[in-house]
């Protein structure tokens, strides 16, 4: 259903993603582990477009060179050319790291913004089963987004992006900053919407524990190669991926 082929990111000469290829079938969860600066955010960016705007963006004031290579395959067609716009049109939605929830508009402006590509009837379906999941917001559903815990802002960031319409949802480390309780919570959340809705997820994280369980194949990202890929329990099983991830 979903491909990368390939990626290679460079920013000037310092190579941020190196020959990265991954796979992710439909209603499947993919985990990305990797240590801080492993190239996570990069792959996040790339595979939702985005790193296509930075580049332009540089070009245009003049700052460094990026140069990105490799295929983006979506639903049987190539996409490495196609504009984030138009890949969240098509169903990419990523819920970017440190979650960009806009602080000055209210939990339910926020949510609303996320609705840009749905139908009234969509938004209203989404709307009812984002509060659902995420029972928490409804009480705070007038609060300002700059006025929410960690939790919060996170539980409101994946509730924008379900609002989207995801076939694909890119979660660039949702569990960032998060008390363990909150983490698992939230975890917890993300495998239930892609049981109940059938949406295909890919997950990164630094810190393996409370996804690792959640996922169906997972990728060990380190210096921006893809050194180790398998099953959640292969991983598990990795001595080398044990004592990295798991602090044992
Ligand atoms: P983190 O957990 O810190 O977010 P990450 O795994 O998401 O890390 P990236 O943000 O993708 O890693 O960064 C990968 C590498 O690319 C790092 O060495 C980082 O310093 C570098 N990098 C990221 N963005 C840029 C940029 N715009 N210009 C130059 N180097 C960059």
């Amino acid at each position: 259903m979903f491909e990368a082929r390939g990626l290679m990111v460079f920013y000037e000469n310092m190579l941020a993603l190196n020959n990265v290829s991954l796979t992710c079938g439909k209603d499947r969860i993919i985990g990305v582990f990797g240590a801080n600066s492993a190239g996570k955010s990069t792959l996040m960016y790339t595979l939702s477009g985005i790193m296509s705007d930075i580049r332009t963006k540089e070009e245009m004031a003049g700052g460094e060179r990026i140069t990105i290579r490799g295929q983006v395959i979506f639903e049987g067609q190539d996409i490495s050319e196609l504009k984030p716009s138009k890949r969240a049109r098509a169903g990419i939605i990523l819920c970017p790291e440190r979650r960009r929830i806009f602080p000055e508009s209210t939990v339910m402006e926020n949510l609303m913004i996320g609705a840009y590509l749905a139908n009234s009837r969509q938004t209203s379906e989404t709307l009812d089963y984002v509060l659902r999941i995420f029972s928490p917001l409804v009480r705070i559903s007038k609060r300002l987004g700059g006025f929410l815990s960690g939790g919060e802002q996170q539980m409101l960031a994946i509730g924008r992006a379900l609002m989207a319409q995801p076939k694909l949802l890119l979660l660039d480390e949702p569990l960032l900053g998060l008390s363990p309780i909150i983490q698992y919570m939230l975890a917890k959340s993300i495998k239930e919407i892609r049981d109940e809705r059938g949406t295909s997820i890919i997950v990164s994280e630094q810190y393996a524990r409370p996804i690792m369980p959640i996922i169906d194949y997972g990728y060990i990202l380190e210096n921006g190669s893809a050194v180790v890929d398998g099953t959640n329990r292969e991983l598990m099983d990795n001595p080398d991926v044990k004592s990295a991830y798991f602090g044992s």
